[in-house]
């Protein structure tokens, strides 16, 4: 299976507006002004492409999925899976028009029945279509997917995580790869889920504690209990310099960038 990491900032993405609207003055690190230079410091917000048995399956449609079709040069979608119904995740929605125009058909998207719902209500005019029928309305088909189940033949299993009070939060297993980009707290049950990782994507948001994303210690932590073969973080804010950081990570676990792409099982 091939992984791309279409985007692996938090939901003000890197560099932030906040940042520049400060002339860069505030940044830890100055890794927003190092953004401008190193393209391993700019972070879009978080999703993944997953390619497996010919099948396309993206992970969430983030707010910069245009960009990220575009740098990933990505021609087909045949599912999205949903993680949950924040923004950063799921207003790049509007743009499947261009797939499900041109793949002839609607697009399957799943993910749990408070996703879903999520969606539904910031979307109105996708799902309650007005009587004329322009080029501007992509056309989805949802499916809840809240048990392990099939999608396009390929076997994902949800994996529920607390994330804040936000109902409904999943990341997904695939194979052997498993993908947790907004998560505090992952449950018992869910741990049980998550046996026997060749590659886990996880979420690390930043240095300091924070009230619905795992911190670094907390992210590492959990990777330790979960016990992959290999880990990538993601989902980061500014906090993040990857060249300090990295170097207090096992050799196993790495900070995720943009348009990286990995081989896992
Ligand atoms: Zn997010
Ligand atoms: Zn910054
Ligand atoms: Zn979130």
């Amino acid at each position: 299976m091939k992984i791309v990491m279409l985007g692996t900032g938090t939901s003000h993405g890197v560099p932030t507006l906040d940042c520049m609207l400060n002339d860069f003055r505030t940044c830890p690190h100055g890794v927003c002004q190092k953004a401008i230079a190193d393209p391993r410091y700019r972070r879009t917000r978080s999703s993944i492409l997953v390619t497996v048995d010919g099948q396309s399956i993206l992970i969430d449609t983030s707010q910069d999925f245009r960009e990220q079709m575009l740098a990933n040069r990505v021609r087909r979608i045949d599912a999205v899976l949903y993680t949950h119904g924040h923004a950063d995740h799921i207003y790049g929605l509007a743009d499947i028009r261009s797939y499900s125009h041109r793949q002839g058909g609607a697009v399957d998207i799943y993910g749990s029945e408070e996703t879903l719902n999520t969606i539904r209500g910031c979307f109105d005019y996708v799902f309650r279509r007005p009587q004329y029928e322009g080029g501007g309305i992509p056309n989805v088909e949802t499916h809840v997917l809240n048990t392990p189940g099939l999608v396009k033949g390929v076997k994902v299993t949800p994996v529920p995580v607390i994330h804040g009070p936000t109902n409904g939060c999943q990341g997904y297993r695939i194979g052997n790869t498993a993908y947790l980009p907004d998560v505090k707290i992952i449950p018992d049950a869910s741990l049980a889920l998550l046996e026997g990782l060749d590659l886990l994507i996880l979420n690390c948001l930043r240095i300091r504690p924070h009230a619905s994303h795992l911190s670094l210690s907390e992210s590492l932590a959990s990777v330790h209990r979960i016990g992959p073969r290999r880990c990538l973080f993601t989902h980061m804010t500014h906090d993040i310099d990857y060249q300090l950081e990295e170097r207090t990570l096992p050799d196993w676990v790495r900070f995720a960038y943009d348009g990286q792409v990995v081989e896992s099982e």
